[in-house]
């Protein structure tokens, strides 16, 4: 398939694992779509992640993509988490910013072994959320969401991935998704889980 004859829709992040992961996603399910990053629009626009939720948090990021986007474009946001047993769904919302305004990946990972150290395997129980907000044409919204429930690790085992990956096991397997590798979480993680509902309503708005 050629990238001209795709359906274009702008991600409002800079994330390349989230443009990555989002359109080897669209492929699986046959969707003809192009996941462009922000960057292709200049950048990502900076935007306060301040409203506590993750729908208010992706709302504000493809509304400020939108803004600088061409009339009529698509834009979808993806707001996602970490949402731990043992602090209370923390960091959830708060995943990107665990150990401070930089977002520092490296920091907020190890942020997370340090707060962990010491919790027995029985409390600590995690789960993935993932917030898919899709602006239209028009600027209609629709939101779909994903999680994966799992445990985290004494340490950070496995390359694959980003963020929090090397120390989350998803239920029911014994490696960490960074260990798992995008096949198999592309079948399972609550990114993987939100884009089927994505995609399950493409289809039916025939799309
Ligand atoms: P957001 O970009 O504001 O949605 O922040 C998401 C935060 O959760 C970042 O710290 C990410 O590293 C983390 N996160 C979201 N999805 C994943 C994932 O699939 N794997 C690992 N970390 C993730």
């Amino acid at each position: 398939m050629n990238k001209a004859d795709r359906t274009v829709v702008f991600l409002a992040s800079g994330n390349a694992h989230k443009v990555a992961e989002l359109q080897a996603l669209a492929e699986r399910d046959g969707l003809v779509l192009e996941i462009c990053s922000a960057k292709v629009l200049g950048g990502m626009p900076a935007v306060a992640e301040d409203t506590g939720t993750f729908a208010g948090n992706a709302r504000k990021k493809a509304h400020a993509l939108r803004a600088i986007a061409p009339a009529g474009s698509l834009v979808l946001a993806d707001d996602s988490g970490v949402c731990v047993d043992y602090l209370d769904g923390g960091p959830g919302v708060e995943s990107a910013y665990f150990a401070g305004p930089a977002g520092d990946a490296a920091a907020n990972l190890e942020k997370l072994v340090e707060v962990m150290r010491g919790v027995p395997v029985g409390r600590r129980g995690a789960r993935f959320y993932c917030l898919l907000l899709l602006l239209d044409e028009w600027g209609n919204e629709r939101i779909f969401e994903g999680q994966c429930i799992g445990t985290l690790l004494d340490e950070p085992r496995g390359g694959a991935g980003f963020g929090y990956d090397p120390l989350f096991v998803p239920e029911g397997f014994a490696a960490s998704y960074a260990e798992l590798g995008e096949e198999v979480k592309g079948r399972l993680s609550h990114r993987a889980r939100a884009w089927s509902a994505l995609a399950a309503w493409w289809r039916t708005a025939g799309r």
